[in-house]
């Protein structure tokens, strides 16, 4: 089982040095050299993906913890994660999969992630924990793969996504999940390693072709709860033509920024929420499971989706507890793909 594929989206420059062109960094990699991501090696003049179908996480997981809320509420996903990272975020939660080169299992190949997913019983497979995107090659094999066999696929991502890939990974991808730090550029470009505006063009891309779109925010005290990035956020999304899920996520302390008082408490949460009181109904907490957390009707506010026990519940048909499609009450579709 080959662990090492030869990339696609990259450029030959002189001197044997290669232009990596999957993410907005467009690496310049000399030979022997590895891009920012740390995984993706010029060998000889060429660019390989060195981790092909090595992974340091899989396992099943609910859709809320993917996370995803509007796309089939409560079904079980296969969650797959590796190496590496496009970014550089100093409070990364899961940064000992992002950011250390840690040991990893022997190689599995696209289809043996679609058997593992296929003999659970799970509704589809998610690349996530570390970014996804500089292993295109790999996401996208077992896409086709889950495809074949009937499964939904997803990444979450922090949007760090150039636009020849996207345009190659959105036939086979059904929902992604992208994690915003906030809205200012600054910021991003300081503290995290990345570019925010190429981040809104990915967005963009994303909707334009249609893959589902949720977005995470991480709160951060004092950082990224600012009413007026709330307000640009809607801004944005309202030109868009669009009002994806906005899953708020609480900051807590993590690798390099270990200053425990910084945490987000659930105060944060909800006076960071209450900017987004024109938004409608689509705003969450994560990991919250409240009455408000629930899913709602957008025209008669009736609870669609509740959270807060051990399993979501899901208003269903009678007799066959398939999910329903239109609100019971007012007859509105519901907000979420079934
Ligand atoms: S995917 Fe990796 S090597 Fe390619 S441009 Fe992005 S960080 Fe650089």
């Amino acid at each position: 089982m080959l662990s090492r594929v030869e990339g696609r989206f990259y450029e030959q420059a002189g001197w044997e040095s290669v232009s990596c062109r999957l993410c907005p960094h467009h690496c310049s990699i000399a030979p022997s050299r590895s891009g920012a991501c740390g995984v993706r090696t010029n060998r000889g003049g060429n660019l390989y993906l060195d981790l092909y179908g090595r992974l340091s996480h899989r396992e099943p997981v609910y859709s809320d913890d993917l996370p995803l809320y509007h796309f089939k509420p409560g079904e079980s996903w296969l969650q797959v994660g590796s190496r590496g990272c496009t970014m550089r975020c100093p409070f990364c939660n899961t940064w000992k999969h992002s950011q250390v080169a840690g040991s990893l299992a022997p190689p599995v190949s696209p289809e043996q992630i679609v058997e593992q997913a296929v003999a659970g019983r799970l509704s589809g497979i998610s690349f996530g924990v570390n970014e996804p995107v500089h292993l295109h090659e790999f996401v996208y094999d077992t896409f086709v793969a889950a495809k074949q066999a009937g499964l939904h696929t997803h990444m979450a991502t922090s949007g760090l996504w150039s636009e020849a890939p996207i345009r190659e990974m959105a036939p086979v991808l059904d929902a992604v999940t992208v994690g915003l730090k906030g809205l200012n550029e600054s910021f991003y470009q300081a503290e995290l390693g990345g570019e925010l505006p190429t981040v809104l063009e990915a967005i963009t891309l994303l909707h334009a072709l249609d893959v589902h779109l949720e977005l995470t925010w991480l709160v951060i005290p004092g950082c990224t709860d600012k009413q007026g990035e709330a307000v640009a956020l809607m801004d944005f999304l309202s030109r868009l033509g669009t009002a994806p899920p906005i899953i708020l996520v609480p900051y807590e302390p993590s690798f390099t920024w270990s200053n425990e008082g910084n945490a987000a408490t659930l105060e944060h949460l909800k006076a960071f929420r209450a900017h987004f009181k024109d938004y409608g109904n689509s705003v969450y907490e994560a990991h919250e499971d409240s009455a408000e957390n629930n899913t709602r009707c957008m025209k008669c506010g009736r609870t669609l989706v509740r959270r807060g026990m051990a399993r979501l519940v899901i208003t269903s048909v009678p007799h066959t507890g398939r999910p329903k499609s239109e609100c019971p009450t007012c007859g509105t579709p519901v907000p979420y793909r079934i």
